[in-house]
C-alpha cells in the first residue's frame, strides 16, 4: 500500500466486471450460482484435467485435498523447508505431522532428501512450485510409487504448470498468477476423489437412512465433518474471467522476466535465479539486502523477503534450520515488482534503481 512501484497489483481488464455485474445483477451471488461450475469447468479444462473442485481459498484447497485422501490423525506428510507457512497449517488441521524436506538451488523440494524422511507414517509429498517453478515431479512421482505415497501438488504459485500428482490445488488469493480476490481450486482426474472434494466443501451432507429398514431418508444427516469451504458466484464471475485471460497474463509474465534478466544478469551485487516455468513473483539474491531494500522503498518501490525455512518458524521450530539451504537463501532473498500491469518502463525504472544502488550504469 502506497508504493508507486507496488509488488503485486492484480490486472481485472477483461471479463471480470461484466460477469461480476451479471452475478449481482442476476441475484445470483451465492454458491449456487452458473459462475462457479463454469469456472470449475474452464480452469480444468485449461489444464486438461478431468475434474475442479472450486472452494474459498488455497488453504482450503489443501485441507481439502488432504481430507479427501484420509490423511488424519498419526499420519505424516512430507512438506517442503521453503514455503510459505500456508503448505503446512493444513497438514495440521487434519490432524496430520508436516515434515520438512530441504530445497535444490532453484527452492523447489530436493527429491533427494525425501527418502531419509519417509517412515511407516508417511502418507503423501506435497511438492510446492514455488515461485512458478515445477519441482522434479519425476523424481517425486517416482518416490511415491515406490512408496505408495499420495501426492497433492501445490500450486497455489504456478497456474499454468500442468498438474501431475493425485490432486493440484491453486489459491487465488489477490497477489497470485490469476486472482477471485480469495479463492481456490483443486483439479483431479480421479471422479471419487472429486466428489469427495466436493462433498467436504460443501459440510458433507448425506440422505441416508438412518438405520437399516428405517423409510425416512434424512437430509441433515452428516456422517463426518465437513466444511463450508465453497466459492460465491462473485468471486467464480471474476475467476473465470481471469481463466479466460490466463495464457494472456502468462505470456506478459514471460515478457517481465526476459526484461528483468536482462536488465540485471551484469550486475554485481545481484545474483539471478534458475528460470521460471510460469513467472509468479521475479525472485533475486542480493548482496546487502536490506540496505536495497531500504533504498527501493525510498525510491517508492516495493520488494519482499523470501520465505523462511518451516524449521525456522516458531510452530515447527527445529534446531537445525541454520544449516539448511533453504535458509541460506532465506537471508540473501528478495523478490521485486511482478504482476501483469507492469509496464517497461515501470521496469526498466526499477532496474535503473537496482543498478544506481550497486553504482552501476
Ligand atoms: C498463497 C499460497 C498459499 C495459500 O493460498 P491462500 O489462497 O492465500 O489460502 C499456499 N501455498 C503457497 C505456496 C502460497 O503461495
Amino acid at each position: 500500500m502506497g508504493f508507486k512501484y507496488p509488488v503485486t497489483k492484480p490486472s481485472l481488464t477483461g471479463r471480470e466486471l461484466q460477469y461480476v455485474t451479471s452475478a449481482v445483477s442476476n441475484g445470483w451471488i451465492s454458491a449456487q450460482g452458473p459462475y462457479v461450475k463454469q469456472f470449475e469447468q474452464a480452469f480444468a479444462d485449461y489444464n486438461g484435467v478431468a475434474h475442479g473442485v472450486a472452494c474459498s481459498s488455497g488453504t482450503a484447497a489443501l485441507t481439502l485435498a488432504l481430507r479427501a485422501l484420509g490423511i488424519g490423525p498419526g499420519d505424516e506428510v512430507i512438506v517442503p523447508e521453503f514455503t510459505m507457512v500456508a503448505s503446512a497449517w493444513p497438514v495440521d488441521y487434519v490432524g496430520a505431522t508436516p515434515v520438512f524436506v530441504d530445497c535444490r538451488d532453484d527452492l523447489t523440494i530436493d527429491p533427494a532428501l525425501i527418502e531419509a524422511k519417509i517412515t511407516p507414517r508417511t502418507k503423501a509429498i506435497m511438492p510446492v512450485h514455488v515461485y512458478g517453478r515445477q519441482c522434479d515431479m519425476d523424481a517425486i512421482m517416482d518416490i511415491a510409487f515406490h512408496y505408495n505415497l499420495r501426492v497433492v501438488e501445490d500450486s497455489a504459485e504456478a497456474h499454468g504448470v500442468k498438474p501431475v500428482g493425485d490432486i493440484a490445488c491453486f489459491s487465488l488469493f489477490a497477489n497470485k498468477i490469476i486472482t477471485a480476490g480469495e479463492g481456490g481450486i483443486c483439479l483431479t482426474d480421479d471422479d471419487r476423489l472429486a466428489r469427495q472434494l466436493a462433498h467436504l466443501r460443501t459440510m458433507a451432507p448425506t440422505s441416508d437412512r438412518l438405520v437399516p429398514g428405517d423409510e425416512q431418508r434424512h437430509s441433515f444427516l452428516h456422517k463426518k465433518v465437513g466444511y463450508n469451504f465453497r466459492m460465491t458466484n462473485m468471486q467464480a464471475a471474476v475467476a473465470l474471467a481471469q481463466t479466460e485471460r490466463l495464457d494472456e497474463i502468462l505470456k506478459i509474465r514471460g515478457e517481465i522476466e526476459l526484461r528483468y534478466d536482462k536488465g540485471l544478469k551484469d550486475v554485481p551485487g545481484i545474483i539471478l535465479m534458475p528460470p521460471r516455468d510460469v513467472l509468479w513473483m521475479y525472485d533475486v539474491r542480493a548482496q546487502r539486502r536490506d540496505d536495497l531494500r531500504a533504498y527501493l522503498a525510498e525510491e517508492g518501490i516495493d520488494t519482499r523477503l523470501f520465505f523462511k525455512p518451516m524449521s525456522q518458524q516458531p510452530g515447527y521450530l527445529s534446531p537445525d534450520w541454520e544449516s539448511l539451504k533453504a535458509a541460506r537463501f532465506s537471508r540473501d532473498g528478495l523478490y521485486l515488482p511482478t504482476h501483469a500491469e507492469l509496464t517497461a518502463d515501470d521496469q526498466d525504472h526499477i532496474i535503473g534503481r537496482i543498478r544506481a544502488f550497486y553504482g552501476v550504469g
